[in-house]
């Protein structure tokens, strides 16, 4: 049981990004005192957002730059904090030249700094951890394998590699680097979230998160002539924020949480948006064949080992955990999906 003072502040790594952004405001408008880390407080276009939450709560938001690379970079900006959520780590899964540095080397090192900082900052008592459901599984085919189709926090990925989906083997040496330095101690204990792919409207103007290529690829025009049958486990950004202010406060939250509202497949996320904005978004306009995608996929920059493990096979899992524990009401993702559309289109960036 960890009882945390409200009044003391909280650390929040990576504050500029997609889903950080969103925690951010939550705990201000909950009265926390924040210290946000980003790489650069001068640079407008990423902290842009966080300057005018900061304008907004006088005296509750502090910017502090810290690198996942530098040793001790958090040290300053932890002093004093009691919780400390670590949510940077590159979510990157196309275009990558060297995944070994781009991906695997800041999410792991970066959460052995962070919780190098937090072992020597006397005052954390609770780490709450962004981990993601590809820690739980690396391929959808995966599925076929598990009791009634259905994975939960009992489950790890065991097949991602540098070579084969690399952000996934990312987040898995990540968490488990945490795990093993959570038991190595006392004084602090863990609350892992495990969220499926984020939607919904986004705060950060600047962010590189595949959650918002991803939603920008469905209404762009790029999957137009096709789009594959990939479904994802899906879950609204504002209940990611919400679960880990919950994870945190919850004195008597442990272990890992499954944040998952349920799953849809490209077609089904198209088809709400189609019901929302009839004619606005050059939306696909059928599902094309899995040969077809296999054949054409290393031109997306994906490769066909993925396609074969990953398009056509359901993907399902058990969110009763964070329910349960955390008190969360999963928000119904056909308003997930309409809310960030909404969002895509209000900021011009689609034609
Ligand atoms: P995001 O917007 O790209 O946020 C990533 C954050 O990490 C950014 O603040 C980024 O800073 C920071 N970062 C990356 N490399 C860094 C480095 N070397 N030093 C310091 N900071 C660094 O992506 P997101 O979607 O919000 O992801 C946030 C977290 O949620 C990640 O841990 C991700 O794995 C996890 N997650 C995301 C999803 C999802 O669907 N979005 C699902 C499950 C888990 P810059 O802005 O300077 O690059």
């Amino acid at each position: 049981m960890t009882t945390i003072d409200k009044s003391m502040p909280v650390l929040v790594t990576g504050a500029n990004g997609y889903v950080a952004s969103w925690l951010v405001k939550y705990l201000l408008e909950d009265g926390f005192t924040v210290r946000a880390t980003v790489r650069d407080k001068t640079n407008e276009k990423k902290v842009g957002h966080l300057l005018a939450l900061s304008k907004a709560h006088e005296g509750k938001l502090s910017l502090h730059n810290a690198d996942l690379f530098d040793t001790g970079a958090f040290d300053d900006a932890m002093a004093g904090c009691e919780v400390v959520f670590h949510t940077a780590s590159p979510f990157i899964v196309r275009g990558l030249k060297d995944p070994q540095k781009e991906l695997i080397e800041p999410a792991l090192k970066g959460t052995h700094n962070v919780l190098e900082s937090a072992n020597k900052t006397e005052t954390v008592k609770r780490v709450v951890l962004t981990s993601s459901v590809v820690a739980i599984y690396s391929d959808s085919i995966e599925t076929l394998d598990q009791p009634n189709g259905v994975f939960s926090e009992d489950d790890w990925n065991k097949t991602s590699s540098v070579s084969h989906q690399p952000y996934n083997y990312s987040k898995t040496l990540a968490e488990k680097e945490a795990w093993k330095m959570a038991e190595a101690q006392s004084r602090w204990d863990m609350v892992v979230m495990n969220p499926g792919l984020v939607l919904g409207p986004t705060l950060a103007q600047a962010s590189d998160s595949t959650s918002l290529s991803t939603m920008l690829e469905i209404m762009d025009g790029t999957m137009r002539t096709g789009a594959p049958d990939l479904r994802f486990p899906l879950v609204d950004v504002r209940d990611v924020a919400t679960a880990h202010i919950k994870g945190a406060m919850t004195e008597s939250a442990s272990g890992r949480h499954i944040l998952v509202s349920g799953s849809a497949s490209v077609m089904e996320i198209a088809g709400w948006i189609k019901k929302a904005m009839p004619g606005r978004c050059k939306l696909p306009l059928w599902q094309a064949p899995k040969f077809l995608i296999w054949l054409i996929a290393p031109i997306f920059g994906i490769t066909r080992d993925f396609v074969k493990k990953n398009v056509g096979y359901p993907i399902e899992f058990d969110n009763s955990r964070a329910k349960s524990e955390l008190r969360i009401e999963f928000s119904a993702l056909e308003q997930t999906v309409v809310d960030h559309a909404q969002q895509i289109v209000d900021d011009g960036l689609i034609n």
